[in-house]
């Protein structure tokens, strides 16, 4: 953490020592003689960005010390043909973590397909079972990477503040399924008071004021003023957002410039808060940090760990 006006939390360095440990809980496994974790990946189509998420995803797993696989299914590929390719990942004991890359293309109907996935081999945590036993307090439940890894995020703020979560106010603006609402329920397990805010809230800057905590998962760029800052406040910043940079100039095509910004308004938050996460280097590789975390902890369980 770097101090400044408030403390920058810097994700990438926990992100780096969340892999570090996971590598070494993959290597106390096979000192057991248990087999190394499995982390199959499932693509379907040609999306670019696809491809370059789950690149980064298998990389990470074999520098872990993962066994990972990766599956390309052609654009056109049906439903039943993605459903025999779970069934049989689901079936394989060397595998312990399954990921559907998203999105997937029109013909193929995501909910049916999270659905076949192994609750237990669940580990982006969107399976009903897994969302079930989040809210239950269940420790079964595997959790969403991004959430989890904002909440590790938030612990570490709030011990470099020196203080407690428990009894505080947190604002979690979003309620999507994959990281609004399981952030949610991740602080209210910390026993803070939760207030979830979306699209229809009334007054979200007088909501956002009075939060102790303020996580933005929205995708709009720069929304959260810094003037919504309550002082002192953790701010995590889940969007990540491409905007036109005409400072930078134009590239090699002669086009302009573009940079990611995050749905905070960074410099004015930052006068303000207490400790808050930069877009990029907050929030992001937490991301896939949980994600091994997620599959060591199934391999774990499999192994009877
Ligand atoms: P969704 O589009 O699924 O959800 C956005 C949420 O923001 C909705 O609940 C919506 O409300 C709410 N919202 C939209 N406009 C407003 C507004 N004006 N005021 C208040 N709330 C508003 O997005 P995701 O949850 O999937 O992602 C959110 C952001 O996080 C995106 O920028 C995405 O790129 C980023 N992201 C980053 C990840 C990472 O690894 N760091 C991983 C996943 C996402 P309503 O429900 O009423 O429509």
């Amino acid at each position: 953490m770097q101090i400044g006006a408030g403390l920058r939390i810097d994700g990438a360095a926990t992100a780096a020592s969340a892999r570090a440990a996971v590598a070494r809980g993959a290597a106390a496994l096979a000192a057991r003689g248990a087999p190394a974790p499995g982390l199959a990946t499932v693509l379907v189509g040609e999306d670019p960005a696809s491809h370059v998420y789950v690149a980064s995803k298998q990389k990470a797993a074999r520098e872990a010390g993962f066994h990972s696989e990766r599956h390309l299914l052609s654009a056109d590929a049906t439903q039943d043909e993605l459903l025999r390719v779970i069934a049989r990942l689901n079936a394989d004991q060397a595998i312990h973590g399954i990921l559907v890359q998203l999105p997937l293309p029109r013909q193929i109907d995501s909910g049916p397909i999270l659905d076949a996935i192994a609750p237990e081999k669940d580990v982006d945590g969107f399976h009903p079972i897994n969302v079930g036993r989040l809210a239950t307090g269940d420790p079964r439940a595997i959790a969403p990477c991004t959430p989890a890894g904002a909440m590790i995020l938030i612990r570490e703020a709030a011990a470099a503040l020196g203080r407690s979560l428990a009894g505080l106010d947190a604002v979690v603006i979003g309620r999507s399924n994959i990281v609004g609402k399981p952030m949610a329920q991740l602080l209210l397990a910390e026993n803070m008071t939760v207030t979830i805010a979306h699209s229809r809230t009334r007054d979200l800057p007088g909501t956002v004021r009075r939060a102790d905590v303020v996580i933005a998962a929205v995708g709009r760029p720069l929304m959260v003023k810094g003037d919504w800052i309550k002082p002192g406040a953790i701010v995590i910043d889940v969007g990540i957002n491409r905007i036109p940079a005409p400072e930078l100039g134009l590239d090699a095509q002669g086009r302009e410039k573009t940079r990611l910004v995050g749905d905070v308004d960074y410099a004015g938050a930052l006068a303000r808060a207490g400790a808050i996460t930069p877009v990029p280097g907050g929030v992001g590789p937490m991301t896939i940090a949980m994600l091994m975390a997620n599959t060591l902890a199934a391999a774990e369980r499999a192994a009877g760990a």
